[in-house]
């Protein structure tokens, strides 16, 4: 299946070329053709499923034919954050770059003097949070009823954040006859009620690929002890071959701390969470985007639905309390096709929010064991014999032996180490036999671990929660 094939015209399809896209993902192939033949949608899908362009790229082929008026928007999309809103506006300039289409983005926390320019020369779509909208709705500087296509993004998040009557307000204002898509990653009462109300006969998508069950993000809990994480998640930073990380935590105090404690740890850390303005926001990720920074602290509602490439790593300090946020937070990695590795600390207070993930994802999480530490860890009963030799050099600490240059080789090591984890029996003999003629890794060696059992040499504080 290629775009071509989903009828696109020539200049959008030149856009999606020249962004790199070869294939239509899952539900992009089946809501563009829907939304091109003008059809109500229902789109179950979370971010990184490539959800945006299944309902920008049909939009702009669908509000190339039209003129613009003054005051009255020709199409609405509803963002539950300014940073979601203005990266579905980043979308719409990428893939909108060879068309004649006017967009405004009007989100919080930002001067007003521009939106309300560009509202009166008139645009085709209005990117907006439900705040700011509202606002402006209510002072007379908006008109709705010009609008024939709706777009409630993130449904549940607008319906965690509280915003469903100001959606219920808005959906009034607009015109009876349009076109409305809604997309949610989780579908609770509430949302299935708001979309029987408003929309009609709707074509009902859901992407198979759930976060939690995403072949490229390997998932793991750590159980600590609460007063362990930060030791914990520093050694994880340095230890896990850790690219880039966004590190979540349930409170904006621990956000604000963690980040502070990283960087007098010699990290390069930014914040991120609802309590900073705008432009702090913005900036911040930026930083982390130009990876000026590599580590981002992150409160969820300032990091829902972001989508930023390349990162390794998800760590959840705190186990979400709302478990809709766990696959949330660890959709940030293993996006496009990349691998990512996803780590929540359990703390006993953890307990109850970690089994409502569970129960959520139909999935029980690997507790993150001995096999799957990414370097090799020191081994005391080495060190001791090593000491016994009389050479007088120190003992090498086992794991800062490898070369910078043989890091390539080295991940693809502990690669090929970790798929041939957890063996079938009959691989298992057939490997056992392998070993012997061949120089033998160190965890081949060692017997089979059941999981969240350490029974080899660790770093001290990781005793607890595997010993
Ligand atoms: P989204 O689910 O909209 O947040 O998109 C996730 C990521 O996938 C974004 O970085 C998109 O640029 C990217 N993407 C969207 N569609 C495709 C595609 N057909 N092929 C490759 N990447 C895509």
């Amino acid at each position: 299946m290629t775009f071509a094939d989903l009828g696109l015209s020539p200049e959008l399809l030149k856009a999606v070329d020249d962004a790199g896209y070869t294939e239509p993902t899952a539900i992009q192939a089946e809501a563009i053709p829907a939304v091109l033949m003008m059809k109500d949608l229902i789109g179950i899908a979370q971010t990184g499923t490539g959800k945006t362009a299944s309902f920008v790229l049909p939009m702009i082929d669908v509000m190339a034919a039209g003129r613009r008026r003054a005051l009255m928007p020709r199409s609405l999309i509803l963002e539950p954050t300014r940073e979601l809103a203005a990266q579905v506006a980043e979308n719409f300039e990428k893939y909108g770059k060879n068309h004649d289409l006017k967009m405004a983005l009007l989100i919080g926390g930002v001067q007003m003097g521009d939106q309300l320019k560009a509202l009166d020369e008139g645009v085709d779509v209005l990117i907006a949070t439900p705040g700011r909208l509202m606002d402006l709705f209510e002072r007379g500087k908006i008109l709705l009823s010009g609008c024939e296509l709706l777009v409630i993004d993130e449904a549940d998040r607008m319906l965690d954040m509280g915003f469903i009557p100001d959606i219920e307000f808005i959906c009034d204002k607009l015109p009876e006859t349009r076109q409305t898509m809604l997309f949610s990653a989780t579908m609770p009462p509430p949302i299935e009620k708001l979309a029987k109300k408003f929309l009609s006969n709707p074509k009902r998508i859901e992407t198979t690929r759930a976060a939690s069950t995403n072949k490229d993000i390997t998932a793991f809990k750590v159980p600590v002890k609460a007063r362990q994480k930060r030791d914990t998640l520093k050694w994880l930073l340095q230890n896990d071959q850790v690219e880039t990380a966004i590190i979540f935590a349930n409170r904006k105090t621990t956000v604000r701390d963690l980040n502070k404690q990283l960087q007098r740890d010699g990290f390069r850390s930014g914040e991120i969470h609802g309590d900073m303005d705008q432009s702090s926001r913005l900036k911040e990720l930026d930083r982390f985007k130009s990876g000026d920074v590599n580590i981002l602290v992150a409160s969820d509602v300032a990091a829902r639905g972001l989508d930023i490439k390349g990162v390794s790593h998800v760590f959840n300090f705190d186990t979400p309390w709302h478990p809709d946020d766990y696959v949330h937070r660890i959709g940030r990695t293993g996006r496009a096709g990349a691998k990512g590795r996803a780590f929540t600390f359990v703390a006993d207070e953890d307990a109850e929010a970690i089994a409502n993930v569970e129960k959520l994802t139909g999935n029980k999480i690997a507790v993150f064991g001995k096999d799957d530490v990414r370097v090799e860890l020191a081994d005391p009963s080495a060190k001791a014999s090593e000491d016994e030799q009389s050479d007088g050099k120190k003992p090498r600490n086992r794991r800062k032996e490898r070369p910078d240059d043989a890091e390539g080789e080295a991940k693809e090591k502990t690669k090929k180490g970790r798929s041939q984890r957890k063996p079938k029996p009959d691989e298992a003999t057939q490997r056992n036999a392998q070993s012997k003629s061949r120089s033998r890794r160190r965890d081949e060696d060692d017997e089979p671990t059941a999981p969240g059992e350490w029974n080899g040499p660790k770093p001290g504080f990781l005793d607890i929660g595997f010993g």
